[in-house]
């Protein structure tokens, strides 16, 4: 396994923002991880696994750290019985086809998320009312003193949260699915697939959703919308005329664009409705907010 120095982060974000990272490889086997984080440990670097990056903003500048992208087995998806195993760096669109192809229900949700097992673990990604909480049965979960399985009870999944520390990285996820027809299965996610795409920028760089729902009638898009933020800009960075809790990035937006978009944001809903956002963006590379 090749450890690559300086890697542009904005070639793996699906917002197209980032500067290098200090290290990036992508092991390929679990022992390969195991010896990637041993390497970081040995010069004291920290350790960022990424996905799909599609819940990322990593700074400018760049991170300094060592980020790992799962590949070969460790993106790979299989089925055993009703039980779906996932590499962490399985594309949540892989996996939701071997579901398909196996008669297999319950990952169907998943269809509008574009990320992978494993970054839905650390941000229990959900929609349509199914989230990895649902199904997940458990994880293994690997770090710099080696590994171990995680039951759902230990990842404390809740709204857009796990108990995953900087530096575990999930290599492989067992789901539990239930026996549904093909064509049901391929039903449903045509028609999610065409409500996401009726309400959401789905042909633009984003990075999802920027804020958490907050406890309020009103949803975080709908609260910015009201905020008459649509379309608002600063450089290269615009929030969605479509969708007011996506960022989409115009053309060469900087990290510092949208977090100067993400404070205008919060300082408005805060001003007109009294609700402070809560970040659901996962920031890398000491980007504060
Ligand atoms: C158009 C669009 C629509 C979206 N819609 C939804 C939606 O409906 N619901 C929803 O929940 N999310 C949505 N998202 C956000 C995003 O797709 C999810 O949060 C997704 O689960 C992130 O997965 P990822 O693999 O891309 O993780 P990344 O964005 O790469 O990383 C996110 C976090 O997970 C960590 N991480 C990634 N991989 C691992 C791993 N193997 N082990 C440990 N930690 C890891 C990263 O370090 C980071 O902290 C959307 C994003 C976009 C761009």
């Amino acid at each position: 396994m090749k450890i690559e120095e300086h890697f542009t982060l904005a070639r793996l974000t699906t917002v197209g923002i980032g500067g290098p990272a200090r290290a990036f490889a992508r092991p390929e086997s679990v022992a390969e991880l195991e010896k990637a984080l041993a390497w970081a440990a040995g010069r004291g670097l920290p350790v960022v696994a990424i996905g799909l990056g599609s819940n990322l903003l990593a700074a400018d500048e760049g991170v300094d750290a060592l980020v790992v992208r799962l590949a070969g087995e460790l993106a790979e998806v299989e089925t055993s019985d009703s039980v779906l195993i996932a590499g962490g760096g399985a594309p949540n669109a892989v996996a939701l086809h071997r579901a398909r192809a196996a008669g297999l229900g319950g990952f169907e949700f998943a269809c509008a998320i574009p990320g992978t097992a494993g970054g839905g673990v650390r941000m229990n990604a959900g929609a349509y009312g199914g989230d990895w909480a649902g199904i997940l049965v458990r994880a293994l979960v690997v770090d710099a003193e080696g590994s171990r399985w995680c039951s759902l009870d230990e990842l404390d999944l809740s709204y857009r949260h796990s108990s995953l520390e900087p530096g575990e990285v999930v290599a492989r996820v067992e789901f539990q699915l239930v026996s549904r027809a093909e064509d049901e299965i391929r039903a449903t996610v045509a028609e999610m697939q065409a409500q996401r795409k009726a309400t959401q920028p789905t042909n633009k760089r984003t990075f999802g959703s920027v804020f958490k729902n907050p406890q309020h009638e009103l949803g975080a898009g709908q609260l910015l919308e009201a905020c008459g933020l649509k379309g608002y800009r600063i450089g290269d960075a615009v929030i969605s005329p479509r969708h007011a809790n996506f960022i989409e990035n115009a053309g060469s937006a900087q990290a510092t664009d949208a977090l100067a978009l993400m404070a205008e944001a919060r300082r408005r809903a805060h001003e007109q409705f009294g609700v402070v956002l809560e970040r659901e963006v996962e920031l890398l590379g000491g980007l504060d907010f």
